[in-house]
């Protein structure tokens, strides 16, 4: 069944009789589709009695039509009103009162405003946002083909940024390194700004790349995803860049990859989110290191880097086969030091599956 098929279903179940899409984000997750309309108008239309329809600029029709399958297309140009459109289309209606479930994390009250005016007879009270929510929780084995793709080009990306490491460049030099060489290999498109953060800069978890330059025997932090086919990925490797390591260096490298690897180790169905971060947490807090753990263990990803589940402390939300989500633990000392070690995994009756595969090596050249 597809997952136009199963929200459809959903929805029939709560008595809905319409159903309004407008994040760009969520009509690609339902119906393959993606494109970004910026101001203009693109509506995904899901209606229980007949097939979904699909409002969207002119100019993007030919290209929906090329790619959507199953999906009645309507488009307006620019000198017309897409809510006009949008109020002849669905004018049959008019005689019945109808329930229309719409993204209330999505809509802005101008567009209710808008809806409302064009469909007086509409009552926009369900929440749609909440089932695609816990839709986009599982993936499907065709969603998991996607990210696994993601994370390939991921890997590649930490290989760029080994390759690029010297002396004589900064942050900035190595960002750029690495998004020219995936876009000569013909990777588009970042999940998310890429972060390269090298010496102390790397101890603000959400630091930003600038000038600071590479440095021998220190670490940089390099956090990149990109995005395949709608998919993200996300990763992070804390490079060493040298050939001695000191002894607080090596230490604190060795209680995040320790953290790491054992949360890895332990995902199972069943257990909750809040005990996979305790597993991390309770090791780097055994250190001596738990308040330098600053942020939640982990997130959910797919179409975006961000989704659910929180893998956070006290989340009693229990993990299932096919749900995808980061594991991430840091150590950030202050001006001085930051070390994190990400990579995402789906669930598995056999355990966790990571998406991503580079080493753990305190040496740089066995990532290059
Ligand atoms: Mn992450
Ligand atoms: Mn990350």
């Amino acid at each position: 069944m597809s997952i136009l098929h199963t929200l459809q279903r959903k929805l029939q179940q709560d008595n809905i009789d319409l159903c309004f899409v407008q994040n760009p984000s969520t009509i690609g997750y339902l119906t393959g589709f993606h494109s970004e309309p910026h101001e203009r108008l693109m509506l995904l239309v899901m209606r229980m009695d007949s097939n979904p329809l699909l409002i969207l600029p002119a100019l993007d029709y030919e290209k929906a039509l090329a790619q959507v399958k199953g999906i009645e297309l309507v488009s307006y140009l620019d000198s017309q009103s897409p809510w006009e459109t949008l109020a002849h289309t669905l004018s049959h209606y008019q005689s019945k009162s109808i329930r229309c479930s719409i993204e209330k994390d999505y809509v802005t009250m101008t567009t209710l405003e808008r809806l409302q005016h064009a469909l007086p007879f509409v009552s926009f009270s369900h929440n749609v946002s909440t089932l695609i929510q816990n839709m986009r929780l599982i993936k499907t084995p065709h969603e998991i083909e996607l990210m696994l793709g993601a994370g390939k080009t991921a890997d590649l990306a930490i290989k760029f940024a080994a390759q690029a490491l010297d002396i004589n460049r900064n942050e900035s030099d190595i960002l750029a390194h690495i998004e020219y060489q995936l876009k000569k290999h013909h990777v588009p498109k970042m999940s998310f700004d890429t972060m390269v953060l090298s010496q102390a800069n790397a101890a603000n978890p959400h630091g930003e790349p600038g000038n600071t330059p590479i440095q021998f025997n220190e670490f940089v932090l390099v956090d990149l995803g990109t995005l395949y086919q709608g998919y993200a990925s996300d990763m992070t490797r804390t490079l060493f860049f040298g050939d001695t390591l000191s002894k607080e260096q090596e230490k604190l490298y060795n209680i995040v990859l320790e953290a790491h690897h054992a949360a890895r180790d332990a995902v199972k169905i069943g257990m909750t989110a809040g005990e996979l971060d305790q597993i991390a947490r309770d090791i780097i807090s055994q250190y001596g290191y738990g308040d330098y753990f600053t942020h939640r263990l982990g997130h959910g990803i797919g179409q975006s880097v961000h989704e659910f589940p929180s893998i956070a402390s006290g989340n009693d939300f229990i993990l299932q086969e096919n749900m995808c989500f980061s594991i991430e633990p840091g150590i950030y000392l202050p001006n001085k030091i930051g070390i994190r070690i990400e990579d995402c995994f789906y669930v598995t009756p056999q355990g966790a599956k990571p998406f991503t595969h580079s080493p753990y090596s305190l040496n740089y050249r066995d990532y290059q």
